[in-house]
């Protein structure tokens, strides 16, 4: 894999907002903005100018702020789209036009040599403009590979800084990702994004393998929000690179919590228990050996420590829990619990989580503790 030079794209503000239900308000859209700087992102994708309205307002405002990062609007590949970006005051765009023969033909209904005469037209239009230039390939995973090399061949010709490989529909695995950005980076040499999505559960993946085959830049979004079933989560990406492939870019993932649940209360899509990386179950352990293991050095169920995304570590005391994790959380309360005490109220803990169908919270372990062992204290 290459070093720290990969740029984290994120599209929370144009995808996540795309998702079917999905609104930010404009102060919504500006905190995100400011959330997402803050953390480390390269380039934020704003919106889509064209829409105008609140739309464009608030790119505006994000505009304004003077962050860090880029700034990209997202248009079609028609000239009066990237008027409309220009006028915003981005200083990135982002050409989106279809390169699959079947977008190309029940889409756009038009053919191969419209598609590159009009991405060659708007490229070169937004490149007298002065601004930086992604052309997207939507839908490159069904496109024809002669037919995509010469699409991303004529966009770097014509002055794009670099191609967004779009798995539109989120139909490539790691291995198909791998080999057919490889092929584009060798036969074209430009900077290579990786746009993917999840209909397969595979958009992180998918993601990674593109990095591994040179891909410079990775679209993302928090929490994974997009179209149908979303984008590559942003702290997905980020924490697989430094903890799987040893690459750091140097982000807050402190702040990774916080942002998911901003988005989440912003986009009114529940941040599941389960979530990867920023769900409230990534450290909660209830079963006697990962509680055992947790308890006496964190790192035998943890690959990295809860507080370096912002969560805490729970030990959950339910029916699979075992001695050491009670003698531990009744500690919590100053009980101290001796190894009988302990065999004792275990199997009364086990059998009341069983009848409630849950872990138990904390008043209901010291009313089962007084109930068995308060009077002999
Ligand atoms: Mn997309």
């Amino acid at each position: 894999m290459t070093d720290g030079k990969i740029k984290i794209v994120d599209t929370t503000l144009r995808d996540g907002e795309q998702t079917a239900g999905v609104v930010f308000a404009n102060r919504e859209k500006v905190r995100i903005a400011r959330l997402l700087d803050e953390v480390g992102v390269h380039q934020i994708e704003a919106g889509v100018p064209v829409m105008g309205g609140d739309e464009k307002k608030a790119i505006k405002e994000i505009v304004k702020l003077g962050l860090k990062a880029s700034i990209m609007g997202w248009n079609r590949a028609v000239i009066s789209d990237i008027q409309q970006s220009i006028e915003c005051g981005v200083d990135a765009v982002a050409i989106s036009i279809s390169t699959s023969d079947i977008h190309i033909e029940h889409k756009l209904q038009t053919t191969r040599e419209w598609v590159l005469e009009s991405m060659i037209k708007a490229v070169e239009y937004a490149k007298r403009e002065g601004v930086y230039i992604s052309v997207n390939a939507e839908d490159a995973s069904r496109s024809e590979m002669d037919f995509l090399v010469q699409f991303a061949t004529e966009a770097k010709n014509a002055g794009a800084n670099r191609v967004r490989y779009c798995d539109t529909v989120g139909i490539l695995d790691p291995f198909a990702t791998y080999d057919r950005v490889k092929t584009i980076r060798e036969r074209v040499g430009i900077d290579i994004e990786m746009h993917t999505h999840n209909d397969f559960g595979m958009a992180t993946a998918n993601a990674l393998a593109g990095i591994k085959a040179g891909a410079t830049h990775v679209g993302v979004t928090v929490m994974g929000l997009g179209e149908r079933a979303g984008n590559a989560a942003m702290e997905e990406v980020v924490m697989a690179l430094k903890h799987i492939e040893g690459i750091d870019l140097g982000f807050k993932t402190t702040s990774f919590r916080t942002m998911a649940e901003y988005v989440s209360l912003a986009s009114g899509r529940e941040l599941p228990a389960w979530k990867a990386i920023v769900g409230s179950n990534m450290f909660a352990h209830e079963s006697g050996i990962h509680a055992d293991g947790a308890l006496k050095n964190p790192k035998t169920y943890e690959v990295f420590t809860p507080e370096e995304v912002g969560l805490e570590r729970q030990i959950v005391i339910g029916k699979h829990s075992g001695s050491r994790a009670l003698v531990v959380k009744f500690a919590e309360y100053g009980i101290q619990l001796n190894d009988d005490e302990a065999a004792e109220l275990l199997p009364k803990i086990r059998s009341t989580a069983v009848d409630l169908k849950r872990s138990l919270f904390d008043k209901e372990l010291v009313y089962i503790y007084e109930d068995a062992l308060g009077n002999r204290a």
